[in-house]
């Protein structure tokens, strides 16, 4: 199976800054093209909204093989369609602009935004409509870890989400395990936490799916940075890494790409 790397910028970046990291990382990332191009591995990044569609022609620019191959998300959509929604972004203007997945979830939307598992839900159906890849993301807080209610809560958020996806849906959905404490701490699950949890996550993801079972790409996040990325992605249930803070240095985000190859 392919293996997933995704930067999430957060509210970080400018358009000089998309030219200048792009030629940096094409540079930065030079000894792994040739892997990169046999596939292996999908790279995607998400700047703010405002960025996206400067972003996929950036990216158009770049020589092979990064040029169209790496794919711009989003990090966040609306949980409506177009309408009177003030300050909203639809799944399908990001899609118009380019993007080709979406965050859905991610943990500062829930915290900072009081983002619920119904308006996550919605914002599922919301990314498929447009046909968006959602990148669900769950993830348990440093107190539910510690009252030892880290699985009860990640089932919680995946029932919620993906209660009555259709087959073809199951086929399109990334999910991203992102421990709450780990986010943008500096502390990093151990390989073993990581694995613990999106076995669990793959436990429960068969379960969901009535007929045929898909393997869903399941991420994790939290602190990855260049030194820890290939010992979270040796193990066999993480398929991938999506990384805050360490996507924002070209070079480091480089090296965590070379990582993905073991
Ligand atoms: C994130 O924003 O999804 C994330 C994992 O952040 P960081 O890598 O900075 O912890």
């Amino acid at each position: 199976m392919k293996k997933w790397v995704i930067g999430n910028w957060k509210l970080q970046g400018s358009r000089s800054f998309l030219r200048s990291y792009f030629a940096e990382f094409a540079e930065s990332a030079q000894a792994s093209a040739e892997k990169f191009l046999a596939g292996g591995v999908q790279l995607a990044i998400c700047p703010p909204a405002s960025y996206l569609s400067e972003a996929v022609s950036v990216i158009a620019d770049l020589s092979e093989p990064w040029s169209e191959r790496v794919l711009i998300g989003a990090q966040n959509i609306a949980e409506y369609g177009e309408g009177a929604y003030t300050g909203e972004v639809a799944a399908d203007m990001v899609k118009d602009c380019g993007a080709a997945i979406a965050l859905v979830g991610h943990s500062e939307r829930r915290q900072l935004f009081g983002e619920t598992d119904a308006q996550v839900a919605q914002k599922m159906r919301q990314a498929f409509a447009a046909e968006l890849v959602p990148v669900l993301c769950v993830g348990e807080s440093l107190q539910e870890r510690e009252s030892e209610r880290t699985l009860l809560i990640i089932e919680q958020q995946l029932k919620q989400a993906c209660a009555n996806l259709s087959s073809d849906q199951w086929a399109r959905l990334v999910i991203a395990y992102e421990p709450v404490w780990a986010i943008g701490t500096g502390l990093t699950a151990t390989p073993e936490q990581a694995q613990e949890v999106h076995a669990f996550i793959r436990a429960q993801c068969a379960q969901m799916q009535s007929r045929s079972v898909v393997r869903v790409p399941l991420l994790y996040g939290g602190s990855v940075k260049g030194g820890n990325a290939q010992s979270l992605l040796t193990q066999v249930d993480v398929d991938g890494v999506l990384v805050g803070g360490a996507s924002l240095k070209a070079s480091e985000f480089a090296q965590i790409l070379a990582a993905s190859w073991g």
